[in-house]
């Protein structure tokens, strides 16, 4: 009934983008968060490689292998992720969108030459998404766009994926659309945050005043915006638990490299219990958390539903990755505390997604609701 094993394709496409992670990511990931420099050219070396490896056997692209590539890009540049996952995550991003909006975008954010932002969050609509405000006003053949987004990541982006009311009489998630904005459109400006990780994509303030759109830049049914959001987000949990995993492997692995290595009062670190034992705790969450992830993409896959088991994962898989950052941090000692080695720039990159796509409460909140049914909690 169960596999838990990875396909050889799935396997022989781990292997190889691991080692490209190391190679050609790793070393850049600190100057991304020096400098600030969008991973344009790193996003296109892990496209490039994922393509021609898929090339000739689209069909086997699946969403796990969404997963993988989240998991090991995560081990080089946790900042080259999201934009590297491929067709099987955009699918479930703008599955609804026009085929003429897919034509104009997806074949460009596929092969990361544009970039998309996802515009959710307002001033007074964080984790209570229903209570967005930025309005979209039907005027003839157009919309009219007017509002602020408060929390875009990727402020660089060429096209806005904006969620706006369009029922003026709505006051929830109700009545809500969506619409790809492009960048240049008159009457959007942006202004970025300076924030503690992911330093190398930018975050920040989407203002929209007076913003025009054609009516067919609507995403997927009027009114529907949220349900349609709500659905991506569930697989998408997954895929933020595997990238937390994957950095928190990655800081694994070379920490046991370290602790193998460095001696102190006669004796290799390894050898004390004091350090081994959270290692060997660290390997079993981080090896379960990742299990979980998974299990969602294969739920998913599968058309059963799995938005608690992506809430699960959502709070839990990156909870454990930055405990283990943390104690690996500790286990370098001074070493660990500076910029020479990676460890505290994935502490806070992975910290960032423990907020990002709904804090740990709200993660519970839906699990809690599923287990007292939703009259016990408010919504
Ligand atoms: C790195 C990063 C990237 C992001 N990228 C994007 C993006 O691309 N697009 C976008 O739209 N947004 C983005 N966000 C915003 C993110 O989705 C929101 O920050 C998140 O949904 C929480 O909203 P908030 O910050 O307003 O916090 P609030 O909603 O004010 O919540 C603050 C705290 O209160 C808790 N809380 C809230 N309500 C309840 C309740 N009913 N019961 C118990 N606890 C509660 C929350 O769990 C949280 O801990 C990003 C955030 C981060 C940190």
């Amino acid at each position: 009934m169960l596999d838990f094993s990875f396909t050889p394709a799935e396997e022989e496409f781990r292997a190889g983008l691991r080692a490209l992670a190391l190679r050609e990511l790793l070393p850049r990931y600190r100057e991304g968060d020096a400098s600030g420099t969008y991973p344009a050219a790193q996003i296109r070396c892990v496209i490039a490689f994922a393509d021609d490896f898929w090339r000739g056997r689209e069909a086997e692209r699946t969403l796990v292998v969404s997963g993988i590539t989240a998991e090991e890009v995560a081990r080089g540049d946790f900042s080259c992720v999201l934009p590297s996952l491929g067709p099987a995550l955009n699918r479930e991003f703008l599955d609804a969108a026009s085929p003429e909006l897919r034509a104009r975008w997806v074949p460009g954010l596929l092969a990361g030459d544009l970039v998309l932002g996802l515009c959710l969050t307002e001033a007074g609509a964080g984790s209570d998404m229903g209570a967005i405000q930025t309005r979209a006003e039907r005027r003839g053949d157009v919309y009219v766009l007017n509002g602020e987004k408060t929390s875009v990541s990727f402020l660089n982006a060429d096209v806005f994926y904006v969620f706006a009311r369009t029922d003026p009489a709505s006051s929830d998630w109700r009545g809500l659309s969506a619409f790809l904005v492009p960048r240049d459109t008159p009457g959007l400006s942006t202004e970025a945050y300076d924030d503690m990780g992911c330093r190398a994509v930018p975050r920040g303030i989407l203002r929209l005043a007076n913003v025009e759109v054609p009516a067919d830049a609507m995403v997927g049914t009027h009114g529907e915006g949220f349900p349609m959001i709500r659905r991506f987000f569930d697989v998408n949990r997954a895929i933020i638990g595997l990238k937390c995993v994957g950095a928190a492997l990655q800081t694994l692995d070379e920490t046991i490299a370290h602790v193998k290595e460095r001696v102190q009062f006669g004796a290799p670190l390894a050898s004390y219990q004091g350090v081994a034992f959270p290692i060997a705790e660290a390997a079993t969450v981080l090896e379960l958390a990742r299990w979980q992830c998974y299990r969602v993409l294969w739920m998913r896959a599968r058309g059963i539903p799995c938005a608690v088991e992506g809430a699960m994962v959502k709070w839990w898989a990156t909870k454990v990755a930055a405990e283990v950052i943390h104690q690996c941090l500790l286990l370098h000692g001074h070493r660990g505390y500076t910029k020479r080695l990676p460890i505290e720039q994935r502490l806070r990159d992975v910290i960032g997604w423990q907020i990002g796509d709904g804090a740990p409460q709200i993660q519970k909140l839906i699990i809690a609701r599923s287990l007292f049914g939703k009259d016990f909690l408010p919504r």
